[in-house]
């Protein structure tokens, strides 16, 4: 498993006209020689001083909410990194940041080499319809960065525009469910969970609310 570690950086969430106050988690995953970032929320400065001279190998956002990605140019910029999004939430990414286009297109599959591991991407759509979570190790004692799609209590917040709740818990269903019971589940607010822990929940939210519905998240997707 790869080294990870969290800086929380307080801000504002704002979408359809309203603002929230917010504490974002910011994850560097790698090892003392290069990192991938997982979101820039808010202010560069931390991020940059808690990577200090190593390698940011990628920025990768888990989904376009700008209390995810505010800070993500000012970072590429200061330590020289390719920013990563998902193409499905750049109406999110172009309200933020109008005149800069993100440098890749995170797709379901897309394997992240860093620090001698990998992180796999998988598209789990429902808290945006580009929302991602990405994947190290997925035979037992791994771990799974998770962005706002599942947190500590079950899944993230559908009451917005572009999110959708039968979408996100089908996304859980057929992407994170899968992962062993002992996986570790990084947040992108609040404290760290499990799978194991968070899996009886979802399976109730599941058959309360989807019934006998089972429709695979992303159509144009591999499998995987
Ligand atoms: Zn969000």
């Amino acid at each position: 498993m790869l080294d990870h570690e969290r800086i929380e950086i307080d801000g504002v969430f704002s979408l359809d006209g309203q603002d929230f106050d917010v504490t974002n988690n910011v994850w560097l995953v790698g090892d003392a020689e290069e990192v991938v970032v997982v979101d820039a929320p808010h202010d560069a400065g931390p991020i940059v001083e808690a990577v200090g001279d190593r390698i940011v190998v990628a920025i990768v956002c888990t989904h376009g909410h700008n209390d995810h990605v505010n800070a993500a140019v000012d970072l590429a910029d200061a330590v020289d990194a390719p920013i990563w999004l998902h193409p499905e939430d750049r109406m999110l990414w172009d309200a933020v940041h109008p005149d800069r286009e993100p440098d890749g297109d995170l797709e379901h599959g897309l394997v992240m080499d860093v620090a001698g591991g990998s992180l796999v991407v998988r598209h789990a759509p429902g808290h945006s319809p580009g929302s991602c979570v990405l994947v190290d190790g997925m035979g037992g004692g791994g771990q799974v960065f998770t962005g706002d799609t599942l947190f500590e209590g079950g899944a993230g917040a559908t009451g917005r525009s572009f999110s959708s709740r039968p979408q996100i818990l089908q996304s859980i269903r057929h992407r994170l469910l899968d992962l062993p019971d002992d996986t570790v589940v990084h947040t992108g607010h609040g404290p760290s969970t499990t799978i194991g822990a968070e899996r009886p929940g979802i399976e109730q939210a599941i058959a309360d609310e989807l019934g006998a519905q089972d429709t695979a998240p992303g159509t144009t997707d591999r499998d995987g």
